[in-house]
């Protein structure tokens, strides 16, 4: 799925994959979830060069393409007559696509939404937890924490607590996960499919503050390589000797993933079809494909699917209600703060801007998006030079996140105008 606004349409010369590689921006510590300093440790003391390196190359899902490719041969065909540079996998943090793939002018790039990764995971330790050990509470409040973290202005995935899994729960939600992710792969490389070598690209597009050359996308185009992947998907179960079922879990868990961070991200882009028309083509597509097997084979991703859509609608009210209500407590304190009219001693300012900067924890959306307003609301006539009391409380409030947060609300660029302000 690429969910990337296209702007202009300035026809540009691909890049080559060195030159696209060497323009996105690095990924720095925070955006680097897997990288646990233990393992960091232990690998570095055992002499294991190997994993180190693929957790700071942002190379995470090398294996399982490899472990796809490995039963598409004619995928592997295409991806070498694309030129020397084949296909590269890469990671990236991002609060605007869930995947891409890129024509570069010797191969191919699929970038991916790391945050997007995670969330999907998350879901599906929900799901592990609510089957499993039926705790769908406490499952909706943490994957609710989850995904507003996720849609928030922030790029970065966040850690939250993690949720508590039992051994069996934990590698069914590994499980559901992988499928996800080898669905949502395999998308890409039904995309990839359609690239031809050295493709002028028609339109330039903006890619984690790089412009990189990429295809319109068009629903069809969507659809097709959903119906694509799928198909590439269930080659490679059969080729595996594995169940079909693995397909359609991978298409449930994936598509109603997207849906739901869909429902609860402020942009209303149509440039892809909505996840639940994908979700109900791709359900056909299975069940054509199985043939007389196909409901018995659909079984298992049924169970999947109740889980799935309650979990979603419960998520999706739920983040509503807590920006809506996390909203309306903000305007409560800063109401009360600018009307004080006795004069604000620099405490006074310092507590207001600590308790205001808390409610990041009852909601990072609104919080973040609140203090944006604020800050860069439209300077009023009668405003000091150095701002507004809101506008003080605001940046003050700001800085007591750390940098990363502090950038997604563009607080550096607003330290030029406000340089010496308390
Ligand atoms: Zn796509």
């Amino acid at each position: 799925m690429s969910t990337l606004p296209l702007s202009g349409d300035k026809a540009v010369v691909p890049p080559s994959t060195a030159e696209l590689l060497a323009r996105l921006p690095p990924l720095p510590d925070l955006k680097r979830p897997l990288l646990r300093p233990d393992e960091v440790a232990k690998s570095i003391a055992s002499g294991d060069d190997a994993y180190l390196e693929e957790m700071i190359s942002g190379r995470f899902m090398d294996f399982m393409l490899r472990e796809l490719l490995d039963h598409l041969p004619d995928v592997v065909q295409r991806i070498t007559s694309l030129g020397p540079a084949g296909l590269v996998l890469q990671a990236r943090p991002s609060n605007t696509i869930n995947a891409l793939a890129v024509p570069t002018r010797d191969g191919a790039v699929i970038v991916y939404n790391l945050g997007f990764y995670g969330a999907m995971y998350s879901f599906s330790r929900a799901v592990a937890l609510t089957l499993e050990q039926h705790n769908a509470m406490q499952a909706m409040e943490w994957l609710s924490s989850v995904v507003d973290w996720a849609t928030s202005r922030a790029k970065e995935p966040r850690i939250q607590q993690p949720l508590e899994l039992g051994e069996e729960s934990a590698s069914l939600a590994a499980n559901l996960s992988a499928q996800a992710q080898r669905f949502a792969m395999c998308h890409e490389l039904g995309h990839v499919m359609t690239f031809r070598r050295a493709e002028t690209a028609v339109r330039a597009a903006t890619l984690a503050g790089v412009t990189v050359s990429a295809l319109p996308d068009t629903w069809e185009k969507e659809y097709a390589a959903d119906r694509d992947g799928l198909a590439m998907f269930l080659r490679v179960l059969a080729s595996q000797g594995k169940s079909a079922a693995a397909a359609l879990i991978g298409a449930e868990v994936f598509l109603n993933a997207a849906g739901m961070m869909h429902e609860s991200s402020a942009e209303e882009e149509q440039a892809h079809p909505p996840p639940d028309d994908r979700l109900a083509r791709v359900r056909n597509q299975f069940l054509q494909a199985c043939g007389e097997r196909g409901y018995e084979l659909a079984g298992p991703s049924l169970a999947v699917r109740h889980i799935l859509e309650a979990l979603r609608g419960f998520v999706t009210q739920e983040v509503r209600r807590r920006r809506a209500e996390t909203t309306r407590r903000l305007s409560e304190v800063f109401e009360a703060y600018t009307a004080s009219v006795t004069q604000r001693s620099k405490d006074d300012m310092r507590a207001a801007a600590k308790h205001v900067s808390r409610f990041l924890l009852a909601s990072p959306g609104a919080t973040l998006d609140f203090l944006y307003e604020r800050i860069f609301a439209p300077k009023v006539s009668d405003e000091p030079d150095g701002g507004s009391p809101a506008r003080l409380l605001a940046i003050n409030a700001a800085l007591h996140f750390e940098k990363p947060l502090q950038e997604a609300i563009e607080i550096p660029r607003l330290q030029l105008h406000f340089e010496g302000q308390p």
